[in-house]
């Protein structure tokens, strides 16, 4: 007979967790909102979007008893079970991390938002999940803000060269279940893996968003800055952002 006693430990564990999950967020609600005044902006003018990559479905359920109605995952195998256990919690599920082509069928079933889409393939391939599921999704374009020397790789953090951003916003727009929403990035790192320089990559991001915005006025979504730079990114008018360690904590290694 451990059962009962069992489940008060589980009990307690959950309690313990829930403690630490809202003096977190209280942390980085305030971050936010001193980032919002530091800029002039409204309060609550910027959606926290809380990444729970890596963390079990609980702590998604504990988080919805807390008040957070976005959540971000960025590996599909993950993403999926994981938004089937929490189906009745009514959050809105972004999808943030480098899709390929042959799991738009997966992320379309459940993500609400694709935040990272930066190649025309990708459109062509979510736009037919996306009908296939009976479902519209949101789409923000991945911008890569990396200066890349010329013959050099892609940036490895992913995104659309800026160049190409009113093309592809064209074929998001001309897609018959998707709707461009806007733009999302990641601040590149510098040599040392810390940020390289915050302010002057969310700048460049915020010219691509008004650009896209002149010809597309309803993609008004600016989702940047994380657990590291979610002040640089309110300063330079980011709509949304995407706060997973300083919530949730140090990510558990991966398997
Ligand atoms: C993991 C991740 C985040 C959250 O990063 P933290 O530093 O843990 O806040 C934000 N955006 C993307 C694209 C991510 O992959």
């Amino acid at each position: 007979m451990t059962e009962p006693a069992d489940a008060a430990v589980d009990a307690a564990e959950e309690a313990v967790r829930r403690e630490e999950l809202a003096a977190n967020l209280a942390e980085v609600r305030e971050r936010i909102a001193a980032a919002e005044r530091a800029a002039g902006r409204p309060a609550g003018d910027v959606t926290l979007i809380v990444v729970t990559k890596t963390w079990p479905a609980s702590d998604v359920r504990l988080l919805a008893g807390l008040g957070v109605g976005d959540v971000g995952e960025n590996r599909d195998q993950e993403a999926l079970p994981k938004h089937e256990a929490c189906a009745d919690l009514g959050l809105r599920w972004h999808f943030i991390g480098q899709l390929q082509r042959n799991k738009a069928r997966h992320v379309a079933a459940y993500a609400d938002v694709v935040q990272s889409v930066d190649r025309p393939e990708l459109v062509a391939a979510l736009d037919r999940a996306a009908a296939g599921a009976g479902r519209t999704l949101d789409v923000l374009l991945q911008i890569g803000l990396a200066a890349v020397p010329d013959g050099a790789p892609p940036a490895h953090r992913g995104g659309a060269d800026p160049a190409d951003v009113a093309s592809l916003a064209d074929l998001v727009e001309a897609a018959e279940s998707l709707r461009l929403a806007g733009v999302m990035a990641v601040a590149p790192l510098g040599p040392d893996g810390s940020p390289a320089d915050p302010r002057a990559s969310f700048a460049r991001l915020a010219d691509v968003a008004a650009g896209l915005r002149a010809d597309h006025p309803r993609a008004t979504m600016v989702s940047a800055g994380m657990s590291g730079d979610l002040e640089e990114a309110v300063a330079a008018g980011a709509t949304h952002v995407r706060v997973g360690t300083a919530v949730l904590g140090g990510r558990p290694r991966l398997r």
